[in-house]
């Protein structure tokens, strides 16, 4: 039994001065290795909760309650040397998609030794080693043929395989991934949720993955959380919020998933506790 909590959010509110209570009154908490789904149509505050964490938020976002780090650090009034330290390298980010966060005129390597060197002092030749592992990791044969590659010469498949392999470069203890699956056709999302799994599986990593599709979160979660106009409907383990949802909004969207046999998701059988 692993009781290691990673991260714990109690009564947070978020306003906009143009949206009050974009989310309102929203706790939970996720242990090491596991994976939070958190399911809700657009406009529920799914990115909010998530930009929060990381302190992507700007100062005139109001936002209450607290956001605590592996029960230590206080995540929305550290300070900004420790939210360095900790942000890409302790807790990583996959954006919906990774292509708008990149440079279009940059290589790829010239933009990951930034994010390498942001959070470490290491010389080219180490960068490029720790770069090759990371994407091998991902399934990349050729990782150099990656690194020497501008962005729009990717596929949107690999770019959002180029952005897992980032986040995942210093093997985070928690990975936010923000719809990392959406701007993506079918086959590659089965693909990409199957790979986040595995890493999930091999390096303990906490995951909280963001999506509107019910269908995803039946397979891949532990634990879900659904949202609907800033606040949590539902929360509790899979299998609670699938079998017996407690609200009437849950069950619309657990009648709405397409057949899951279509969708070839790998079986997913492991503890996580
Ligand atoms: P989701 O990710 O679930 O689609 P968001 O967190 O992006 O939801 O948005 C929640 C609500 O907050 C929406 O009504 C959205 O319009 C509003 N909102 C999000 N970001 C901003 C912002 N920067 N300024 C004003 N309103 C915002
Ligand atoms: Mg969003």
């Amino acid at each position: 039994m692993n009781n290691d909590k990673i991260l714990e959010i109690k009564d947070l509110n978020i306003s906009y001065r143009q949206k009050q209570n974009a989310v309102s009154g929203l706790s939970l908490s996720i242990r090491r290795g596991e994976i939070l789904t958190i399911v809700g149509e657009s406009g529920s505050g799914k990115s909010s909760l998530i930009h929060a964490v990381l302190g992507l938020l700007s100062s005139s976002v109001k936002i209450s309650g607290t956001i605590v780090y592996k029960n230590k650090y206080v995540l929305n009034d550290f300070d900004d040397k420790l939210r360095k330290e900790i942000s890409g390298k302790e807790i990583a980010m996959v954006f919906q998609d990774t292509l708008s966060h990149l440079d279009p005129i940059k290589r790829i390597s010239y933009q990951y030794d930034e994010f390498i060197t942001a959070h470490e002092k290491l010389t080219k030749e180490e960068c490029r080693k720790l770069e090759r592992e990371s994407l091998k990791k991902l399934g990349f044969e050729d990782p150099d043929r990656i690194l020497d590659s501008y962005p729009f010469e990717l596929s949107g498949g690999m770019q959002q395989r180029v952005g897992i392999a980032m986040a995942l470069t210093f093997n985070p203890a928690l990975l936010l991934a923000d719809e990392p699956t959406s701007a993506l056709d079918v086959t590659l999302q089965v693909q990409v949720v199957e790979e986040l799994l595995r890493l999930s599986e091999d390096h303990n990593t906490a995951m909280i993955i963001v999506t509107h599709n019910m269908g995803v979160a039946a397979h891949i979660s532990d634990n879900i959380a659904v949202m609907k106009d800033g606040r949590m409907v539902e929360y509790g383990s899979k299998e609670e919020v699938i079998e017996n949802p407690k609200s009437e909004y849950t069950k619309k969207l657990i009648e709405a998933i397409p057949k899951l046999d279509d969708l070839r998701f790998a079986d997913r059988k492991r503890e996580v506790f």
